[in-house]
């Protein structure tokens, strides 16, 4: 395939988080896609990456190890997702496994206010049913559909797990500034996901501020007036265009994989980035 049409899926989950296809059922969505890279973005994980990796490997397709962080800026929910990380990172990886511990505790919390509510749910069938480090409101979605207690993922958000619902825990969130941070001494770059979901514009300055390094400009909520409104952002702040589809695999309805595609050259300017910052994360390192 010529260079002009190679494009990119870059936000994607697998089961190690709250998707539900197995990295080499990923990656043959993405070779029936025609994708040329994908970038695999778990919440609080990378522990997808090397299998993902391996099987894009032999699927010839390019692989770019990410992660899904959840982030706070001037009390607005932010989504950061990084790039390029090094996964071998000890402090990354102490972080992170800190943001699953707190997923864990959040699940038991949250069964337990389904059971004030007379819900009989058990932790343990969330827990089997997620089969992970990093689980979420979306497993436990699912383990109230396979108990019988509600007939639907949206009727179990709706009536328990959406914000403000009964069911409904906070989720610990770190800084912006602090997850860019981490991404960056991880050898990442940093870019805001989904910025059209929660229309929060005003906080982008002061992420950019805080050293963000780009935007999802193309995202499967977003619109193309909304593509194009967050394209002139990212050329007004000079950030990296990014793009991906957010695929849970089944989770969500039909799976989404490669209804976003960006094209390569998107790819070669993140990865330039990447190697600026890996290179100032090695200096820093040791110095
Ligand atoms: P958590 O990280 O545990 O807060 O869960 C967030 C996940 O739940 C994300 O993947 C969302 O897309 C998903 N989610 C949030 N609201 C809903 C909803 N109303 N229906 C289905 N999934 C949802
Ligand atoms: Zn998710
Ligand atoms: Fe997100
Ligand atoms: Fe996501």
């Amino acid at each position: 395939m010529s260079h002009e049409t190679r494009s990119a899926d870059l936000h994607l989950h697998t089961y190690f988080s709250d998707g539900t296809y197995a990295p080499h059922e990923l990656v043959a969505e993405a070779k029936r896609q025609e994708l040329d890279v994908l970038a695999l973005t778990d919440h609080d994980t990378v522990e997808g990456c090397p299998p993902t990796a391996a099987a894009c490997q032999a699927a010839g397709i390019e692989f770019i190890a990410g992660t899904e962080l959840t982030a706070e800026q001037d009390g607005h929910e932010i989504h950061i997702l990084g790039y390029a990380l090094d996964l071998a990172n000890p402090r990354f990886l102490r972080e992170i496994g800190k943001f699953q511990s707190v997923r864990q505790n959040r699940i038991r919390e949250m069964v337990h206010r389904l059971n004030q509510l007379n819900v009989p749910l058990q932790e343990e069938e969330v827990f089997a049913l997620a089969n992970c480090r990093a689980p979420g409101r979306p497993h436990v979605a699912r383990a109230l559909v396979q108990a019988g207690l509600v007939s639907s993922l949206d009727e179990a958000f709706e009536r328990f797990l959406k914000k403000n619902r009964p069911a409904w825990v906070p989720k610990f969130k770190m800084s912006a500034a602090d997850a860019t941070e981490l991404i960056h001494q991880s050898g990442g770059v940093a870019v805001m996901a989904h910025p059209g979901l929660n229309r929060s514009d005003e906080v982008i300055p002061a992420m950019v501020d805080g050293g963000l390094d780009g935007i999802e400009c193309f995202h499967t909520k977003h619109s193309a007036a909304m593509s194009e409104h967050y394209l002139q952002i990212a050329a007004r702040f000079q950030l990296l265009i990014t793009g991906g589809s957010d695929c849970h695999g089944l989770s969500k309805g039909r799976p989404l994989i490669g209804s976003v595609r960006l094209p390569y050259e998107h790819v070669e300017k993140l990865k330039a980035k990447a190697a600026e910052r890996r290179a100032a994360a090695i200096r820093h390192f040791s110095t």
